[in-house]
């Protein structure tokens, strides 16, 4: 199998993964998980999004949570998501350097999510970089419903290439291609990754996969069987689908890290370290999470058969 020998894991559970958490989490809860996510080593934390506060009232304390994490944080890419340019204009108030713009593939999803058009919102991308570049931000981009839209059904890849063909000489660091409702399979990851990154050389992917329908680690394998080296990961596979209610989340940190460990690729992640992290999620959400490793334990060669509770 082609494998890449290192991965990086970019973590969304304060992101994503909380977005759609009916109870909110207060900044000492989020600073708490943010503290032991740093002790296993994490480096990529998508921590808030600036959006507005009655859209998703889990998101209000973003601002307040970077004021409070992002001291000491040197080492740390601390990311927020932003809709728009106003949502870039708040972020840099509270001195945000790294942001993740989001819009979808599909027009339907995009007008339910912002109330604009694709095209228009890469006309909105424009802005923000021009705003960003004179402020020192990075931004990463990122293309929802870009294998599927829960209201179109399939995003065809023509559609696909025509946006990146637009993404692409924005020079934006980062292009993440999301699977939002969890309806990418692994073959369809695996082409239409070949053919974007052989399309594109030089730009750099990050792929994001939800398990909805339990075809996320599979479709992980896929991109890195096509050259990924970049993924979206939420702890105790968190997060929300507004279209799906009660499905599962996006693909699950400790159980990806515990696949790729176990295959000899390295994170640079401490497995026991995310697990308690996930525990102490668990906790503060109220409710059992989709891990897996959670629930079994991770598989230990020398022990196979984990010892009575
Ligand atoms: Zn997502």
């Amino acid at each position: 199998m082609k494998l890449p020998k290192k991965v990086k894991i970019n973590e969304v559970v304060l992101r994503d993964g909380l977005q759609l958490e009916d109870k909110v989490l207060t900044v000492d809860e989020k600073k708490a998980l943010f503290d032991q996510l740093v002790k296993a080593d994490l480096r990529t934390l998508e921590f808030g999004s600036f959006v507005h506060p009655k859209l998703v009232p889990q998101m209000a304390n973003s601002g307040e949570l970077f004021e409070l994490i992002s001291k000491n944080s040197n080492q740390l890419e601390l990311i927020a998501l932003i809709p728009n340019l106003k949502g870039a204009k708040n972020a840099k108030e509270k001195g945000v350097e790294r942001l993740n713009f989001v819009f979808s593939a599909s027009d339907t999803h995009n007008q339910q999510n912002v109330q604009k058009s694709t095209e228009e919102s890469l006309e909105e991308l424009k802005g923000i970089l021009i705003y960003c570049e004179d402020h020192g931000m990075l931004v990463n981009v990122s293309v929802a419903t870009t294998f599927g839209c829960p209201f179109e059904g399939e995003v065809s890849k023509g559609r696909i290439e025509w946006i990146l063909e637009q993404l692409v000489p924005l020079n934006v660091e980062t292009i993440t291609l999301a699977d939002t409702t969890g309806m990418a399979n692994p073959q369809q990851v695996y082409d239409l990754v070949s053919e974007m990154t052989t399309k594109f050389p030089e730009q750099s992917f990050n792929l994001h996969f939800h398990n909805t329908r339990g075809m996320g680690l599979a479709n992980m394998l896929g991109a890195m069987q096509a050259g990924i080296t970049s993924f979206d990961a939420s702890l105790g596979g968190l997060g929300g689908c507004p279209f799906a209610p009660g499905a599962t989340g996006n693909i699950c940190t400790e159980d990806v890290v515990h696949m790729l460990h176990s295959m000899g690729i390295e994170t640079g992640l401490s497995l026991e370290k995310l697990m308690a992290a996930s525990k102490t999620l668990q906790q503060y959400v109220g409710h059992e999470t989709p891990s897996y490793v959670l629930k079994a334990g991770p598989y230990d060669r020398k022990y196979p058969v984990p010892a009575k509770k």
